[in-house]
C-alpha cells in the first residue's frame, strides 16, 4: 500500500486512489467521523492484521492501489465543490476513487463527478437509512439528504439501498419519487441476494452494521447486519466496483477499537473487490 502522496503523481488507469474527506460538519447529532481517516489508517498499518483481502490480493504488495492522503477540506459549502473537483480530476485520469470520510454528506459531491462521468451507474447504499430526506435541520446538504440531492440531479441512475431499517413516511415518499430500491431488513426472508450490473458504485455507512458489530458510529441503528453478512454481500458482486466510499465512523464513540478494525476490514474487502474486475 503506498504512502499518501500527491495528486501529481502518476498512477496507471484502474488504480484504486484513496482518498481522506475529513469533513463531519454536515452531521446532524454528533460530530467526530472527520477523525475516521486517520484511524482507518493507522488500524490497517498497526501491525494487528495482514493486508490481505479473502480474494487472495495482497494490498500491501499492489502497485494498483495508490493512497493520495486526505484533502484539505474547507468549511461551509465550499466543501462541495472541493470533492466534486477533486474526484472528477481523478476520473479523468481513469482512477476508482475509494473515498474515507467523514460524514454521509461527502457521498453527493463524490456522486455529481460520478454522475456525470457514468450515466448507466448503479449506486449501491448500504445504510440503516435513506439519507432520501429533502432538507434536514434546515440544511439540503445534511448527511441525512445526499441521495435526494443526487437523485434530483441524475435521476437515471440505479440507486439500491440495502439494510435499510429507520424509513419514515416522508422517505419513504422520497424514495417512491425517486423510484429508489429499498432493500429493507425487514422483509428479509433468508438473507438478501444481490443482482446488479455494472459500473456499480458502493456506499458504505457502517451504520448498517449492528451496533454489537460497529458501536463506533454517530447513530446507533439495532437490528442491523453482522459483519460476515455484509462482506458477503460485497463479495457476490459480479459487476465492475469502480468507486467506494466508507463513511460515517465516528471514533469518538470507539473506545475499544473495534469499529476502526471493521473499518479497516472493510476497505481491505473493498479495495480487493475493486482490483478484481
Ligand atoms: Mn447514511
Ligand atoms: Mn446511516
Amino acid at each position: 500500500m503506498a504512502n499518501p502522496g500527491s495528486f501529481d503523481t502518476e498512477f496507471g488507469p484502474g488504480t484504486v486512489v484513496v482518498v481522506g474527506l475529513p469533513s463531519d460538519e454536515n452531521s446532524s447529532f454528533k460530530r467526530g467521523a472527520a477523525l475516521a481517516p486517520a484511524r482507518i489508517r493507522e488500524a490497517l498499518t498497526s501491525g494487528s492484521m495482514n493486508l490481505h483481502a479473502e480474494n487472495g490480493i495482497d494490498l500491501g504488495d499492489e502497485s494498483r492501489l495508490y493512497d493520495l492522503g486526505d484533502l484539505e477540506l474547507a468549511e461551509g459549502p465550499p466543501m462541495l465543490g472541493q470533492v466534486s473537483e477533486a474526484v472528477a480530476k481523478l476520473l479523468a485520469r481513469d482512477a476508482r476513487v475509494l473515498a474515507l470520510g467523514g460524514d454521509h454528506a461527502i457521498t453527493y459531491p463524490i456522486l455529481r463527478s460520478y454522475g456525470a462521468r457514468y450515466g448507466n451507474l448503479s449506486i449501491l447504499d448500504f445504510d440503516a437509512h435513506p439519507d432520501l430526506y429533502d432538507e434536514y435541520d434546515g440544511s439540503r446538504y445534511s448527511h441525512a439528504c445526499p441521495f435526494a440531492r443526487i437523485m434530483e440531479e441524475y435521476p437515471a441512475l440505479r440507486l439500491v439501498q440495502v439494510g435499510v431499517r429507520a424509513a419514515n413516511p416522508h422517505q419513504r415518499e422520497q424514495a417512491r419519487r425517486f423510484g429508489v430500491e429499498l432493500a429493507e431488513v425487514s422483509e428479509w426472508q433468508d438473507g438478501f441476494a444481490l443482482v446488479l450490473e455494472g459500473p456499480v458504485y458502493i456506499s458504505l455507512d457502517l451504520d448498517v452494521l449492528d451496533p454489537a458489530f460497529a458501536p463506533g458510529v454517530s447513530h446507533h441503528e439495532p437490528g442491523g447486519l453482522s459483519t460476515r453478512e455484509l462482506i458477503r454481500l460485497i463479495q457476490s458482486l459480479n459487476a465492475p466496483v469502480v468507486g467506494a466510499d466508507i463513511v460515517e465512523f465516528n471514533p469518538t464513540r470507539d473506545p475499544s477499537g473495534i469499529t476502526a478494525m471493521v473499518a479497516a476490514k472493510l476497505y481491505k474487502e473493498i479495495a480487493a473487490k475493486m482490483l478484481e474486475s
